[in-house]
């Protein structure tokens, strides 16, 4: 059987009937198999159709869960992200802390074979072909990816960050380049690795790598994630890839969106790509205008699965959509507040009334740097 992901739907009302749909009875058990009972909820969530709390507040009272729950755990972990990304802004985009091994060591571009899905590892080039396929990886596949990338071939861990945040449909800034940051190490002590017996246990047949380079002891991979030492492409070599595009990756949105320059807007709610959902008494009976930020684009692009994702979603909700070429433009209105806004050059916070989002139990002030340390803060405050 083919390993696939389906496209997640657009719009809120897919979010409801996929958030309706989930009972998180056998989460815990089964979320780290590749077919086990996860959400999928990530693509609706990053783009505000749904919020973290609604999620939240809907499966506590339909299945009683307590706060230690480890879907609730799973939830934290977004949040926690956020709260490292608000307290380190642009710091996130760099290491943390010091890679483990010279940085000279990696790559600053990801080999061909991987772009093509043709490392000749299945586990590595049936995830790749379905985050190409889909937009979506499971959380485990996306752990093997990434260390792969970069203990096994010594690629800089941003730059298959920047790489797959562009790919996902739930690709979050946060989220994402702070997960490669834990899988390289560059966050904490330690690093992740996997081997194929791990893959057996926990992916689909077809995932299989027994017999191959994966196939050693943690102590034989973890010696060569921590040296200058990578696994080869033992199948295909650079010089004899067949030429292949990969899904297109577009700084601008796949259709004509008229300038906001050109629009009369006075005192109107600003949907931007990561609050389509947001509904409050105070935004009801307003104009509900959507804007794409090029310049935000021009810096992170989107795959054209996502584009489509937040397109139709943004269809769903808005009024109207614009483009937006110069963000100082934007006149007086009210929104929601989210930390991608600050990677909009000249975004006019000034101007911008925002409604701050609910968060789950009350955000801690000081910063934390571990999960742990985050949770054992903020658990107390969870009702
Ligand atoms: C290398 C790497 C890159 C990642 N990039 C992203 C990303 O760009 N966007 C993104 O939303 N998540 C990212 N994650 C986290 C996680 O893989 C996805 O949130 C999850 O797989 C989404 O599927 P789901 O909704 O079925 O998750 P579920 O297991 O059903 O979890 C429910 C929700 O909890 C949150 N969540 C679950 N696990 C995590 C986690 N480990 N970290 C943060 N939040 C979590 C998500 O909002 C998710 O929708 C990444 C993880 C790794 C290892």
């Amino acid at each position: 059987m083919k390993y696939f992901n389906k496209t997640p739907l657009p719009g809120r009302v897919s979010a409801e009937q996929r958030l309706n749909s989930f009972n998180p009875s056998e989460y815990k058990r089964t979320r780290n198999f590749i077919k086990g009972n996860v959400s999928k909820l990530s693509p609706y969530v990053t783009h505000g159709i749904l919020s973290l709390a609604e999620v939240y507040d809907s499966l506590t009272t339909k299945y009683n869960l307590r706060s230690d729950h480890k879907f609730i755990n799973e939830l934290m972990w977004r949040q926690f992200f956020h709260h490292v990304w608000t307290k380190k802004g642009e710091n996130i985009f760099s290491s943390l802390a010091e890679e483990p091994v010279p940085k000279s060591f990696y790559r600053s571009e990801l080999p061909g074979d991987i772009t093509r899905a043709k490392t000749g590892l299945a586990v590595i080039d049936q995830t790749i072909k379905g985050l190409y396929e889909s937009g979506y990886i499971h959380n485990h596949a996306r752990m093997w990816l990434a260390a792969y990338i970069v203990h096994f071939r010594k690629v800089y861990w941003k730059v298959g960050a920047d790489w797959m945040y562009s790919l996902l449909v739930d690709g979050d800034l946060a989220s994402n380049h702070l997960s490669w940051q834990w899988v390289a190490g560059t966050s904490r002590s330690s690093i992740y690795i996997f081997n194929a017996e791990n893959v057996n246990k926990y992916g689909p047949e077809e995932f299989c790598v027994r017999g191959t380079s994966l196939d050693k002891s943690y102590s034989e991979l973890s010696d060569l994630a921590y040296s200058q030492k990578i696994i080869r492409n033992e199948l295909i070599k650079e010089e004899e890839l067949i030429p292949f595009e990969p899904p297109q990756i577009e700084s601008y949105p796949p259709i004509d969106l008229p300038d906001i320059r050109n629009a009369n807007l006075d005192n109107f709610f600003l949907i931007h790509p990561w609050n389509i959902g947001f509904s409050d008494e105070t935004s009801s009976g307003m104009r509900k205008v959507g804007i794409i930020f090029e310049e935000f684009h021009k810096k992170w692009p989107w795959s054209t699965i996502k584009w489509d994702f937040v397109l139709k979603s943004m269809e769903e909700a808005c009024d109207d959509i614009f483009i937006c070429r110069d963000a100082s433009q934007i006149g007086k209105c009210l929104s929601t507040y989210n930390q991608h806004l600050e990677e909009i050059p000249r975004f006019p916070f000034d101007r911008v009334n925002m409604v701050f989002e609910k968060k789950i139990g009350v955000e801690p002030q000081q910063y934390c740097h571990s999960f742990s340390k985050y949770w054992r803060k903020i658990e107390k405050t969870i009702t």
